[in-house]
């Protein structure tokens, strides 16, 4: 007898983007040691924690600290206190109310959108936008719900809805029945996103093929523009086919801190062989309660601090200072005739390469010419190739050296 493992890994593409991304920065800063490389590539967040968080979390790492204050394993869904700031200040302003129990905080948007599968049967046919979140691919890759990745890039089995300047990055409905879709907008990586209008397709079609969404809305503080749905569940219906999952990632800074949360509406339902309907809000409560042991309570306290009146202020400063630089790269990049997309209710902006460049070779001129490090689009799925990502996260003065230097290129 031997182990034998999991052979659906071996699918995978071993090499990891970002991973490719910083071996070539780290080779070109060996061989130039004086360079100051700017990185606008990974989407990390670089700001520290608002004041009002920092201040909540330390009152409640206090509390950790006395014996009648302490608190040991909390609510594997996490605490009321903090859902019901979400439900308030994130859903209801929306017209969107939601109970309790319909929100599961966890530990991050990528555990929980790559988990999710975790309750939909093998033999459901999976669709994603073409370019992706890679976690929505590999974590079903992992579970056995693809075959082997095929000379185009796709892996066979899963539906790819394409998302290219020619459609404006709004994805066609597939063209084969699918039961699952993963919609991520505002969209990483290409920043775009989809009206009212747009979004209820994909709506009408999950009421229509009794299909379910899962609506990675990670990226919603960024959206300023009034057409743009800040929820799915804003649109009529959703609630009975669509999971969103949300993050304090991006909204307030806490990637190294970890709180997110997913949101399973009771009227959310798949079927058994039978074909019985089942809340999966059963389901995910049952998975989370099995397998997840909830967020520390000091986290859970600094999230709820972000939705205070000061913390609210704070946090929105934040964000237009990334959003500041999202204008400057986009203006900047558009006035040297460049292709650009996103940027304005994202902080990703996705630029055509010049000259039909592919997206690694793009990529390795604005390194070794510019010193800045990118994306290359390619990393995210085939339709990405002829893309670089730059994200708006770094400081407003390295944002305009950045494109100070792109500036003096020649494409
Ligand atoms: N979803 C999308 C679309 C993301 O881009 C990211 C992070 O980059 C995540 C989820 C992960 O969020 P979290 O930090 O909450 O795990």
């Amino acid at each position: 007898m031997v182990v034998k493992i999991n052979e659906n890994y071996l699918k995978l593409k071993s090499s990891y983007l970002f991973v490719e991304v910083a071996r070539r920065e780290a080779e070109f800063q060996k061989n130039n040691p004086d360079a100051d490389i700017i990185k606008m590539g990974i989407g990390d967040v670089t700001k520290p924690l608002a004041p009002s968080v920092i201040k909540a979390f330390q009152g409640a790492v206090d509390e950790m600290g006395n014996a009648d204050t302490f608190r040991g394993y909390g609510p594997e869904q996490g605490y009321d206190f903090l859902a019901e700031e979400i439900i308030k200040n994130d859903f209801e302003p929306f017209g969107v109310s939601l109970d309790t129990d319909e929100v599961f905080i966890s530990d991050g948007a990528k555990c929980d959108t790559g988990n999710i599968q975790e309750i939909f049967d093998l033999g459901n046919k999976i669709a994603v936008t073409d370019p992706v979140y890679t976690v929505y691919v590999d974590t079903n890759v992992m579970a056995g719900r693809t075959g082997e990745m095929k000379d185009d890039g796709m892996y066979e089995g899963l539906t790819y809805l394409k998302c290219n300047a020619e459609n404006e990055f709004v994805p066609e409905l597939p063209e084969e029945d699918v039961d699952i879709i993963y919609l991520c907008y505002p969209n990483n990586p290409t920043g775009t996103t989809l009206t009212y209008d747009q979004l209820k397709v994909f709506v009408d079609y999950a009421i229509e093929h009794k299909a379910i969404i899962l609506f990675d809305a990670a990226y919603e503080c960024f959206i300023r523009e009034d057409d743009v749905p800040h929820t799915i569940y804003e649109i009529e219906g959703a609630k009975n086919v669509a999971i969103e999952f949300r993050s304090f990632s991006k909204m307030a800074g806490f990637t190294g801190t970890r709180c997110a949360y997913t949101v399973v509406p009771k009227e959310v339902a798949g079927y058994d062989s039978k074909g019985n309907e089942v809340q999966l809000n059963q389901l995910w409560n049952r998975r989370q309660t099995t397998k997840f042991n909830g967020v520390s309570y000091p986290v859970q306290v600094a999230a709820a601090a972000v939705y205070s009146d000061d913390g609210k202020k704070e946090i929105k400063e934040i964000i237009d200072y990334y959003m500041e630089n999202a204008k400057v790269i986009k203006s900047s990049l558009e006035k040297l005739g460049l292709e650009v997309y996103g940027g304005v209710n994202s902080p990703y902006i996705w630029v055509k390469t010049p000259n039909n460049m592919d997206s690694w070779a793009f990529f390795d001129l604005l390194l070794n010419e510019a010193n800045v490090v990118g994306t290359p689009g390619s990393g995210f799925g085939p339709s990405g190739e002829g893309y670089l990502r730059l994200t708006a996260f770094n400081t407003l003065e390295n944002t305009k050296e950045a494109m100070d230097r792109i500036s003096k290129l020649n494409f």
